[in-house]
């Protein structure tokens, strides 16, 4: 077994790595977090880069990269922040349900602009009776001649008032719970929607929003794929969702505990700089420690995935572990700062906020024991 990078990783890493430090920096970062805007300017620069499409098929326009380059990826743009990170990530996640199911018209129409950084997507799944519950849904879709009639209300789904944004939103159109499920395109301009912003404490530059559909009109032609396979089809990309979101955990928890070395070094109290006293210095060893745990987690399971196996545990497994080290190491990190922790251009506070949110996001750590228990035959 060999755990280094091969020399095509490692250039892919560094590249990514050094996109990070001079295309969007720290401080860009903290500004877009600060002011609650969305980091256009990165987003096109990815897309300029053919970074968009990198889980599209090539006839689709992009370039299919294996779950290690993709996990390498996803490491390096939350390097800053988890919230840049979802603003690349939510749209790439969601076109790949029109990658993989929409119609040749579909794709025509969505996929080239995405591409070209021009529109974003989003994906609207939550409801205020059915989180973890996800399959519970009620928010109903009902064919009438040519159209489908949508009513009912989501929530949290991010992006999705960003200006040229399309909405994959799940809804019911059969009483079955999983086969009663069906995907649609939902253009944020549709009349009968509302879409209000919620203040919440992370996902600032994504934004995340409360949706009410009060008898939204869509052409026929709106549904993705076959009706009642909605399901099916989120369910596809959950083990890259899961992957992704554990690489990226691993990205941000490397950056707060090296800004907690950084500062303990050069901050002195009692004469001496904070690094020196045991009790910290020790913390800091115990957070190495998992956070390269949760990074070796994340790339096993990303190897299983490139040699095409089944790998539910191994991605369930490789996001809780990650969501717990990262919000340990900001946890220790906003201790280690002191007072100055709670300063925004300190980026700790930022780290801690959207740490907590990794415990929830995309699965909370509840569910992703519960998968793995079953994976486990419990
Ligand atoms: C900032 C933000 C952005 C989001 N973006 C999106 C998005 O873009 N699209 C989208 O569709 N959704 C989005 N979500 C929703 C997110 O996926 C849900 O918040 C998450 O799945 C949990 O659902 P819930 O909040 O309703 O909590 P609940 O499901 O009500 O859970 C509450 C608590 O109970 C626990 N629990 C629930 N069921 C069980 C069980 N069976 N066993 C043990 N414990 C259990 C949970 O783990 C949790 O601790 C977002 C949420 C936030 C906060």
């Amino acid at each position: 077994m060999d755990f280094r990078f091969t020399d095509e990783q490692r250039m892919w890493h560094d590249t990514l790595h050094s996109f990070m430090e001079k295309e969007v920096g720290r401080e860009y970062t903290r500004e877009h977090d600060e002011s609650r805007k969305f980091p256009y300017e990165v987003y096109k620069k990815m897309a300029t880069q053919g970074w968009l499409g990198l889980l599209l098929p090539e006839e689709d326009g992009g370039v299919a990269a294996d779950p290690v380059m993709f996990a390498i990826f996803c490491e390096a743009i939350a390097k800053y922040s988890l919230d840049t990170a979802a603003c690349l990530m939510t749209s790439m996640f969601t076109a790949t349900n029109i990658s993989s199911h929409g119609t040749p018209e579909q794709k025509d129409k969505y996929l080239p602009p995405f591409l070209r950084g021009e529109t974003t997507f989003s994906i609207s799944i939550s409801e205020p009776g059915s989180g973890s519950d996800a399959a519970a849904a009620r928010t109903r879709a009902v064919l009438e001649g040519d159209e489908w009639v949508l009513n009912g209300s989501k929530t949290f789904c991010s992006g999705a008032h960003l200006p040229n944004t399309t909405i994959v939103i799940m809804v019911r159109t059969g009483e079955e719970r999983h086969a009663g499920l069906s995907l649609f395109l939902l253009p944020n301009t549709s009349r009968g929607l509302t879409v209000t912003k919620l203040n919440t404490i992370v996902r600032r530059s994504l934004g995340t929003t409360q949706l009410y559909l009060d008898n939204v009109r869509l052409p026929k032609e709106s549904l993705i794929g076959e009706v009642g396979k909605g399901w099916t089809y989120i369910g596809e990309h959950l083990e890259f969702e899961r992957l992704s979101l554990a690489a990226s955990y691993v990205g941000n928890a490397r950056t707060a505990l090296d800004d907690t070395q950084r500062y303990t070094k050069e901050r002195k109290q009692f004469g001496k700089a904070l690094s020196s006293f045991q009790v910290l210095k020790h913390r800091m060893a115990e957070d190495e420690c998992e956070v390269e745990a949760a990074r070796l987690l994340t790339y096993a399971a990303a190897s299983k995935m490139a040699r095409g196996e089944r790998a539910v545990k191994e991605v369930s497994m490789a996001k809780v572990f990650a969501a717990k080290a990262l919000f340990k190491t900001a946890f220790n990190g906003m201790q280690a700062l002191g007072g100055y922790a709670q300063l925004p251009e300190m980026d700790m506070e930022r780290y801690f906020r959207e740490a907590k949110h990794a415990m929830v996001g995309g699965g909370t750590n509840e569910i992703q024991h519960s998968i793995i228990a079953k994976e486990m035959g419990l």
